[in-house]
């Protein structure tokens, strides 16, 4: 017998008895980091007025083209954000998406973020297109989303004319700085969250 022979049943022995390090999808799934980016989700503020101010800075720091929006006055008559504008067209292709989350990090209302969606698969390429309506929190339910965990808090003195109790940038008076985005160090707390399962997950020191 080899001594390359050896070596491998050496390796087949010692791995005999460890638990699998797989899941049996999808009886059963993984625990998601926190942070982990899966598809979009644009939110509203507690009055369910839409966040998205139709400002296009997420299509423009895109580096993927990924995103498509057609902004709309509003109006006294109809008011959807409490910005001037709204996103009267909001999709983002699929296809093109990279799930960097630059789209999050330029958004100044904290209107899209990536969250832990990932079953993105069709028969067809033209349903990974995904639209403002598939995309928007429904009324009564906003969230802040991952903005949770990536953004934070606001400063004190921050203007937030509508009241709400998520923590992050409100209204129109705001400027960008006040959504507290840009400070993205690692804590390995947030990556992490069921040790049995990230045990066989690259370890970030
Ligand atoms: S996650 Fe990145 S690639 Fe995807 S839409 Fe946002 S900016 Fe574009
Ligand atoms: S999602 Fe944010 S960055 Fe994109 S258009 Fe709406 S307000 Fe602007």
């Amino acid at each position: 017998m080899s001594f390359d022979i050896v070596k491998g049943m050496a390796t087949t022995l010692k791995n005999m008895g460890r638990k699998p390090t797989t899941v049996s999808f999808p009886e059963e799934e993984r625990d998601l980091a926190p942070r982990f980016r899966g598809r979009h989700v644009l939110h509203r503020y507690d009055n369910d007025m839409e966040r998205c101010v139709g400002c296009y800075l997420c299509a423009g720091a895109c580096p993927a083209d990924a995103i498509y929006i057609e902004a709309q006055e509003n109006t006294e008559e109809k008011r959807v954000s409490p910005g001037e504008r709204y996103a009267k067209v909001f999709d983002v292709n699929m296809l093109r998406c990279i799930f960097c989350g630059y789209c999050q990090a330029a958004c100044p209302t904290g209107a899209i973020t990536l969250e832990h969606e990932y079953k993105l698969a069709s028969f067809r390429p033209e349903d990974m297109i995904y639209h403002k309506e598939q995309l928007l929190e429904a009324k009564g339910q906003s969230t802040v989303g991952s903005n949770e965990v990536w953004a934070d808090p606001a400063p004190q003195e921050a203007a937030q004319p509508l009241p709400q109790e998520g923590r992050i940038f409100d209204g129109s008076q705001a400027s960008a700085a006040a959504v507290g985005l840009g400070n993205y160090h690692t804590e390995r707390h947030v990556l992490f969250t069921n040790e049995e399962q990230d045990e066989d997950r690259r370890k970030l020191e």
